[in-house]
């Protein structure tokens, strides 16, 4: 019989998964909800043939010089892959892979809701019920804006971007984006309007919605100067990563109505916030959540045990990064 290969995941994924992961290979995993971080981390990679992180996990130069010649393989949990030192992995020899698609369409529903959310106010709304603080509805209370027909901006139509013009139509928006590429299919199945410059997105956007990487290009893509470049009655929405936005100067920004609001799911240096950020009524706040269904956790727990084995059958992953 063959020897199973050694895989260590850095934290538990759904049951379904780890059920089928551990019959099919040598498993190492928490035991726990948790992380395997520190010495024990260090103990479980001096016998690794593959390694499986989660995109939260920060996979740099020293760890992926500890990793064992055995490992060939760093199979990621996930899309982003900025926390990955992927020169380092290269240097090493070893090849990234990661999961696109399976966690699309939550990922844009997640950015659906929080323009909802944040639009519509429903954290200050829902705190105040909660609270038993509603003295019942009333001609002026809780005014939010309209999210049907607003002008959306997206910056990077790739997945999760395309995903969230589809259904940013069913509320008739007006789509603009800007992107690396240009997309003339999307563009006419989806009435998309390309801009070139990105500085023209932000002055005509009512919402604008961040789906790009973090890139060493694209890291605060959003600072004072775009935030100053919106609309003040604008939103911005990131279900991106963090550090796309220069977080102080969002708060900054929120604070003295320079824009309307924000809708995030990631922050710049996660899980802390920014000073000032969580007392602000005007942000919807969620804890990094864009995938996070039984559904697509499961798919992606699934779809990593798929480029794993087809890694150990041909020398390739499925979905390969570098
Ligand atoms: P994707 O298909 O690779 O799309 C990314 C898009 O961004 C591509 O269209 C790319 O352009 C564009 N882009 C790259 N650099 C750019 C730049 N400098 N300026 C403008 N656009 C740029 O990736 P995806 O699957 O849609 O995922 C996008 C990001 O979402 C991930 O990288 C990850 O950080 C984030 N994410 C977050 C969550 C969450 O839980 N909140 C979940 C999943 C993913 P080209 O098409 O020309 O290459």
């Amino acid at each position: 019989m063959n020897k199973k290969a050694k895989v260590i995941l850095t934290r538990r994924w759904p049951e379904r998964v780890m059920a089928e992961m551990a019959e099919k290979f040598d498993l190492t995993a928490p035991e726990k909800e948790g992380i395997l971080a520190g010495h024990a981390l260090v103990r479980a990679l001096k016998a690794c043939d593959i390694f499986a992180p989660s995109v939260f996990d920060a996979v740099q130069a020293p760890l992926i010089n500890a990793l064992p010649d055995s490992t060939r393989l760093i199979a990621i949990y996930g899309v982003g892959v900025n926390q990955v030192d992927l020169a380092a992995a290269k240097t090493r020899g070893i090849v990234i892979s990661n999961t696109p698609d399976v966690l699309t369409e939550d990922t844009a529903d997640l950015a659906i809701g929080l323009m909802l959310a944040t639009l519509r106010r429903f954290h200050e709304g829902e705190t105040m019920v909660r609270q038993g603080r509603w003295q019942g509805p009333s001609p002026l209370g809780f005014l939010g804006r309209k999210l049907t027909g607003k002008t959306l901006g997206i910056i990077g139509l790739g997945r999760i971007g395309l995903a969230v013009a589809k259904r940013a139509r069913a509320f008739d928006m007006k789509l603009l984006y800007h992107s690396r590429s240009r997309k003339p299919d999307a563009e006419k199945m989806f009435g998309l309007n390309y801009l070139d410059v990105l500085s023209d997105l932000f002055k005509q956007a009512d919402i604008v919605s961040l789906h790009c990487p973090l890139t060493p290009e694209t890291r605060h893509l959003i600072d004072i100067n775009a935030l100053r470049l919106m609309k003040p009655s604008a939103y911005l929405i990131n279900t991106g990563r963090g550090e796309l936005v220069r977080e102080t100067a969002l708060v900054a920004a929120l604070k003295d109505g320079v824009i309307a609001g924000a809708g995030l799911d990631v922050y710049e240096h996660e899980p802390r916030l920014s000073r000032g950020l969580a007392k602000l009524s005007n942000a919807t706040l969620l804890p990094h959540i864009g995938s996070a269904t039984l559904e697509s956790r499961e798919a992606m727990g699934f779809r990593t045990l798929q480029n794993i084995e087809h890694f150990l059958k041909t020398g390739k992953p499925l979905d390969i990064v570098a």
